[in-house]
């Protein structure tokens, strides 16, 4: 860090002789040269949580009061910021939306509310114990104060795409959805963990429930991101997108996905940094 910012003149007076000047900000050979040995972390003591809407919040009370205990319970040791995803109601709207022709950036704006509802929920359960419920504006940067204060942010998980979001490789539906979100923020805050709450233990060779047989499946506990993108699977227990992110991370190295339906105690592990679901590094 800090090589890039010439001296100031005899005067105190910095001139502007950007060594960024001229370039089009395109060239993969310049870019390199942008590449910093350690990027700065803003928030390196918070954990990242996102909790499934379809694994785990659509199932109401019996799935997600065990972990708001959970969660209750470790917020005072560990500093955690909690993302929600959408679920069955953002697939509803998808699909009309689908039927309709709508393009991925219109479908992407009609999905984006659940995950928010997702997140009043969340934080009107958590409310009594400190839950604060936080945009994605100007309390990002607060997300360690508010821990430290003994708050629990919760956020949509949804990133900000909207209207802008990317053409999906194949189909319509937005590929950056919530899993992305939780991927993205931990990235930049430079967080300490992103942890997937999900329904599975981890990641299998194939979805386990459209298997016949989910003991023959094969079971990856720990795998590269490299590896996995040359399996090339049909389907994922995280977004697509995440592979090639994870990929290009400048601080998260590693995330890990735990079955919290079954196990709400594997978030504790998990946080610890012991290896109780799939995870998948760099
Ligand atoms: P969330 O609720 O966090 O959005 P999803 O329901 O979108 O989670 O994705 C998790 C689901 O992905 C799992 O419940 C599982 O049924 C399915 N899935 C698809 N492919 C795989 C795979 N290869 N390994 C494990 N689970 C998979
Ligand atoms: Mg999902």
């Amino acid at each position: 860090m800090g090589k890039l910012i010439k001296e100031q003149d005899d005067k105190g007076r910095l001139h502007i002789d950007t060594p960024l000047l001229g370039e089009s900000l395109v060239s993969k050979e310049f870019l390199k040269t942008t590449e910093s040995g350690e990027y700065f972390r803003m928030h390196p003591d918070i954990n990242v949580l996102k909790i499934g809407g379809q694994s785990i919040m659509d199932r109401g009370a019996k799935a997600i009061l065990p972990i708001v205990d959970e969660l209750i319970r470790l917020k005072d040791e560990y500093k955690l910021l909690l993302m929600t995803g959408g679920g069955t109601r953002a697939r509803h709207v998808y699909n009309i939306g689908v039927d309709l022709g709508m393009p991925t950036g219109v479908l992407s704006k009609l999905g984006d509310k659940v995950s928010s509802q997702n997140a009043v929920m969340l934080s009107v359960l958590l409310a009594k114990h400190g839950g604060v419920r936080i945009g994605h504006g100007d309390h990002l940067e607060q997300l360690t104060m508010f821990c430290k204060q003994g708050h629990l942010p919760i956020t949509t998980g949804i990133p900000p795409y909207g209207f802008f979001e990317h053409p999906a490789e194949f189909g319509s539906i937005p590929p950056h959805r919530t899993d992305c979100g939780a991927f993205l923020l931990a990235e930049n805050i430079g967080a300490k963990s992103l942890i997937y709450l999900k329904d599975e233990t981890g990641l299998y060779g194939a979805d386990p429930k459209k298997a016949e047989d989910k003991d023959k499946l094969e079971f990856y506990d720990k795998i590269s991101v490299d590896e996995l993108i040359e399996l090339d699977l049909d389907d994922l227990i995280i977004e697509r997108p995440i592979l090639t992110m994870l990929k290009n991370a400048k601080c998260l190295k590693e995330l890990q996905v735990i079955d919290a339906l079954r196990h709400p105690e594997k978030i504790q592990d998990a946080l610890e940094g012991k290896h109780v679901g799939t995870i998948i590094h760099k």
